[in-house]
């Protein structure tokens, strides 16, 4: 009531009741035609009363037949943008990461034969230039200490060497003819001085190499310092006697540390018998031993030749000897120093030197102390 009911499109119940309400309705209905149809129903109210009632339809076929156009499209162009993505990921990807194969490829070549080479850098400062900078700082470092091992085999072959010649030529001198009993005697002591030589060299290169692979066998038990310096001066006394050397003792404090009673009586042999070795006769080593409360102080002062300043850190390599120790026919292999070294090292301690040329050397070993007992 209210409306005749116009042909066409039916009314559904809501539009007619909004109309009657005079309430205007936007709706899609389906069924109509092929496609659905979006129809407006406005209600004309003269007052309070429904006069009339507008209905405009318009068909969605225009806007579904875009959206299936347009998925249709997508559909045909979906593959093509995937290959074209995919395509240009690779073929940037491939630019991009060029330069590393190149790199590994470089590194692979690089054995160890032929660490003095390098990597190219690119010149661009990017981060694979910052890569290719690391890998040729650690070639170098690698290269340093391949360097160094070969210099340290062939010095320690060369050391070898020597005092094996002397051992051969001095025999087969010794056998070309028959001797006297007194003349085998010389040879036989002289062979034992290179044997004895020898000996102190292999076990100078065995504490080395066992250090440097980090196998150093290491006591860890109290070391009465006081004690091992009377050991090693009574020791010692009689080639300082041999060499109008006075051998004495200045302060001794106790001090007690944690460590390797033998590596320890080897340090302050190696450094006794150096301040014994390149002194003056009439000159004089003395030892002294003193406490601070972090560490215990060794010290092994000599009346010598001295240290030259540009020498210090030099003579604690390997097989780094003097010009001077050289020629004056010291004896020694050039190992004291560095042996010394790794032992203060496997200690936790360290070395000092203090020295003026042409009065003497001290030599200083601080080692952790443990515990003082002041009596
Ligand atoms: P070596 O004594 O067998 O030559 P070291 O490693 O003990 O080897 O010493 C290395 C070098 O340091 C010696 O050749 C010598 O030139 C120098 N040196 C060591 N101790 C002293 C010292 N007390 N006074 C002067 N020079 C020293």
């Amino acid at each position: 009531p209210g409306f005749n009911e116009p042909k066409g499109i039916l009314f559904t119940p809501e539009a007619r009741r909004n109309a009657i309400a005079g309430i205007a309705t936007y709706e899609t209905l389906t069924g109509v035609e092929a496609y659905p149809v979006r129809v407006l129903t406005w209600p004309v109210v003269d007052g309070q009363r429904v006069i009339s009632v507008v209905r405009v339809g318009m068909s969605r076929i225009n806007l579904y037949r875009s959206a299936t156009r347009f998925l249709l499209t997508m559909a045909l162009l979906f593959p093509f943008a995937l290959a074209l993505a995919g395509g240009g990921g690779w073929f940037f990807a491939h630019r991009a990461l060029g330069p590393v194969d190149r790199m590994i490829a470089g590194a692979r070549e690089i054995g160890a034969n032929r660490l003095h080479e390098r990597l190219p850098l690119s010149g661009a400062r990017d981060e694979l230039d910052r890569l290719a900078e690391t890998i040729n700082n650690m070639l170098g470092r690698l290269d340093a200490a391949f360097s160094e091992m070969r210099q340290f085999t062939a010095d320690a072959s060369h050391e070898l060497q020597t005092p094996l010649t002397i051992l051969r030529g001095e025999m087969e001198v010794a056998l070309r003819s028959r001797r006297e009993p007194k003349e085998y005697k010389e040879v036989l002591e002289s062979a034992l001085e290179e044997v004895e030589r020898l000996s102190q060299l292999v076990e100078g290169l065995l504490l080395l190499a066992r250090s440097d692979a980090g196998v150093l066998k290491m006591d860890h038990a109290p070391v009465e310092l006081a004690f091992l310096i009377e050991e090693v001066r009574r020791k010692m006394a009689p080639l300082a006697e041999a060499k109008s050397v006075n051998l004495g003792l200045g302060r001794i404090e106790p001090a007690e540390v944690q460590g390797d009673y033998s590596h320890l009586r080897r340090l302050l042999l190696n450094l006794v018998d150096n301040g014994i070795k390149y002194n003056r006769p009439g000159g004089s080593v003395r030892l002294s031993l003193g406490v601070t409360p972090e560490w215990a102080v060794l010290e092994v002062e000599d009346t010598g030749p001295g240290v030259a300043e540009e020498e210090k850190e030099k003579i604690f390599q390997r097989f780094y000897r003097s010009p001077e120790a050289r020629s004056g026919g010291f004896g020694g292999s050039g190992l004291g120093l560095s042996m010394v070294r790794s032992i203060v090292d496997a200690h936790h301690g360290k070395i000092e030197l203090e020295s003026s040329p042409g009065k003497g050397s001290t030599f200083r070993v601080h080692l952790p102390a443990q515990a003082v007992s002041k009596d």
